[in-house]
């Protein structure tokens, strides 16, 4: 633990899949940094509006039924990988989306602390692979903010509450189940010192899925009943999605939800909707073996951790989810303890990353309080296996540094040569837990050279893994009898870790996020731009087509602005026609759709006249609506 003064200001960060936030250190406590909207929890959703405008947080949230093809969520499900996301004809890796998410953060640090060099301490979670942290921590320096440590959530969780109970020596389970993952962990607290004992978790488990569930719940009854699938249109489903998060929070306080949707989708032209009525039971038990799976994982780290049942002290509650009530029923019939309410499942991981940032700056130094953690993976090298007869096989895993080992920590571990006259190994490194590699993730590979020859098996290469407080691994091969040696950080071996890409990508984000300057949910020019009146959202949600596309033809850039007024204009109009639409007898519906199609094509097209003139038509249409 590093308890050094600096005199760069130090935050904690919450990067969520659903939610993230930034805290701090005021008066010996964290707290967490409003934006000036009074908000502290930012969605974590990214939009790029038909400006150009990258817009962050509820606005673009709200705008992920409207401009699907602009708007991404739960990205933190993706880092890691090299999945490419196309957000308005642009690509983007994962980390370059969510360093957006982090440019937020930054900019609420920057008002507080003035811009300037200043340290994070980003939260994963505890069973984030080494790629998801090394795509984290870039993420972090893209946005701007100098990485210090990356820590796992449950143990920045265990940090917020330690901070307060500094007394209370015992055994914690940390049950966080948020928008998109599951992490459970626990950590032991013995006169200040807080260890994380074991931690395990799924990294596709959480409330989305529970919202999916439901999704494909209410697409079966449209299906039964309308003989189509509302998931097969893109805006249907995506408006089903919404709805059904809204169900979701909802039941957790009540028994039964209506919902009302006159207009999921359109099947020859009419509008297909759905009227039903979940009941809380029905919602359990769309849900209830996802919630088993995660006590099953409960359960396998109480017994990793080498405790029982009885041994468990505390409960603490994390990640949205948690506010189920069957979750917290179910923790308690399982474990025969009632969960902390003293924690906030939202705000815990932030305010715990702000402890740690306290600590590292010094702010915190006096408490007493110390974070250990552990590596949430078995890490080690592809070796030949030996067969009897002295047959080998290619492939077997061999760790050196066990899952769950405190870190940070080095291990080393000698392997011998295979082969008459060997002079280089490969060695390839992974993590899992399989005995075969090829069922574990692959972390690296690197060639260790310049072995003297000799008979096989006399030459020795000592390989050593440090695995330091980020959860980033050095491997370094050395022969024994040589002394030559290798080795790799697998931060510096990734491809897109190259400086230059680096550089590009960070010019890249900064130009689209300087495209306007206040990007952000709390943004008041988003109020000037008619298009984007967060009041109008739920109108654009109804408009089935895209539409973006109905600009694609459309010159925006044009000097003359007219046409580009109209054309606003026209879209407008289209909102407010689909909402009137929605709320007509089907019988009268039949004109206004006819209409509104003119209307749709006559925005594709250039031609200013017909838009005119069909614009016309609609408002005609809506003002005998009106009487
Ligand atoms: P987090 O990732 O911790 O921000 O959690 C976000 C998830 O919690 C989302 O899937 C939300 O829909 C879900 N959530 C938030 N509040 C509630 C609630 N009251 N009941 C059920 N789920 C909730």
């Amino acid at each position: 633990m590093n308890q050094e003064h600096t005199s760069r200001p130090v935050v904690g960060i919450d990067l969520g899949t659903t939610n993230s936030a930034i805290g701090y250190i005021r008066g010996g406590k964290p707290k967490l940094i409003a934006a000036t909207n009074g908000q502290s929890l930012l969605p974590s959703v990214v939009l790029i509006d038909p400006k150009g405008t990258v817009i962050v947080g509820q606005n673009a949230k709200d705008a992920l039924v409207a401009m699907p093809d602009r708007s991404i969520a739960a990205v933190k499900r993706k880092m890691g990988s090299n999945e490419e996301i196309v957000l308005a004809g642009q690509t983007f890796t994962p980390e370059e989306i969510s360093a957006f998410i982090l440019k937020e953060m930054k900019r609420r640090a920057d008002e507080l602390y003035g811009e300037g060099e200043i340290e994070a301490v980003i939260t994963v979670p505890a069973y984030f692979t080494d790629e998801q942290r090394r795509a984290t921590k870039r993420a972090g320096e893209l946005a701007g903010f100098m990485v210090e440590r990356i820590i796992n959530e449950p143990t920045a969780a265990a940090l917020s509450f330690g901070l307060d109970h500094l007394q209370e020596d015992g055994n914690f389970l940390v049950y966080d189940l948020g928008g998109g993952t599951f992490d459970v962990s626990i950590v032991e607290m013995f006169s200040g010192v807080l260890e994380v004992k074991a931690s395990s978790g799924d990294r596709m488990l959480g409330g989305e899925d529970f919202d999916w569930r439901l999704v494909n719940w209410f697409a079966e009854q449209i299906l039964a009943e309308h003989g189509i699938d509302p998931r097969l249109d893109i805006r249907g489903k995506a408006m089903l999605k919404e709805e059904a998060e809204r169900v979701k929070i909802a039941l957790s306080t009540e028994n039964t939800v209506s919902v009302s949707l006159p207009l999921v989708t359109v099947k020859d032209n009419h509008p297909v909707g759905l009227a039903v009525e979940v009941t809380r039971s029905q919602f359990v038990a769309l849900i209830e073996d996802l919630i088993a799976q995660t006590m099953e994982r409960m359960s396998e780290v109480i017994k990793d951790a080498e405790l029982s049942v009885k041994d468990i002290d505390e409960v603490l509650l994390v990640g949205g989810s948690t506010r189920i009530p069957l979750v917290r029923d179910t923790i308690s019939a399982l474990l025969g303890i009632v969960p902390r309410s003293d924690v906030h499942p939202d705000e815990a991981v932030a305010l715990g990353a702000a402890v740690q940032a306290g600590l590292k700056s010094g702010l915190l130094s006096e408490s007493g309080l110390i974070a250990t953690d552990v590596a949430p993976f078995s890490m080690g090298i592809a070796v030949l296996a030996e067969k009897s007869g002295g047959r080998t096989r290619p492939g077997e895993f061999s760790p050196i540094i066990g899952r769950n080992t405190v870190i940070p920590v080095t291990r080393s571990q000698k392997f011998y040569t295979s082969a008459l006259g060997q002079t280089a190994v490969a060695i390839e490194v992974y993590q899992g837990e399989h005995e075969w590699v090829k069922y574990n993730h692959r972390l690296g590979e690197f060639m260790m050279e310049g072995i003297p020859e000799n008979w096989k098996g006399q030459e020795a290469v000592e390989v050593t893994f440090r695995y330091n407080l980020n959860g980033i691994l050095e491997v370094t091969a050395r022969s024994v009898s040589s002394g030559e040696e290798m080795s790799i950080t697998l931060q510096d071996a990734l491809n897109r870790n190259n400086r230059r890409e680096f550089e590009e990508s960070v010019q890249r984000l900064q130009e689209l996020w300087e495209n306007v300057p206040q990007a952000s949910e709390d943004d008041e020019n988003l109020e000037d731009a008619s298009l984007f009146d967060p009041e109008d959202w739920d109108l654009l949600s109804d408009i089935p087509g895209d539409l973006d596309e109905l600009d694609e033809n459309w010159d925006v850039s044009e000097d003359d602005e007219a046409p580009t007024m109209l054309h606003e204009d026209g879209k407008l109009l289209m909102q407010q026609a689909r909402k009137t639409l929605a709320g007509m007898e089907s019988g009268q519906q039949a004109k206004l759709i006819d209409t509104i199609q003119e209307l749709e094509q006559a925005l594709q097209e250039e031609d200013v006249d017909k838009l005119k003139h069909v614009m016309e038509r609609v408002t005609d249409l809506l003002i005998d609506a009106e009487f």
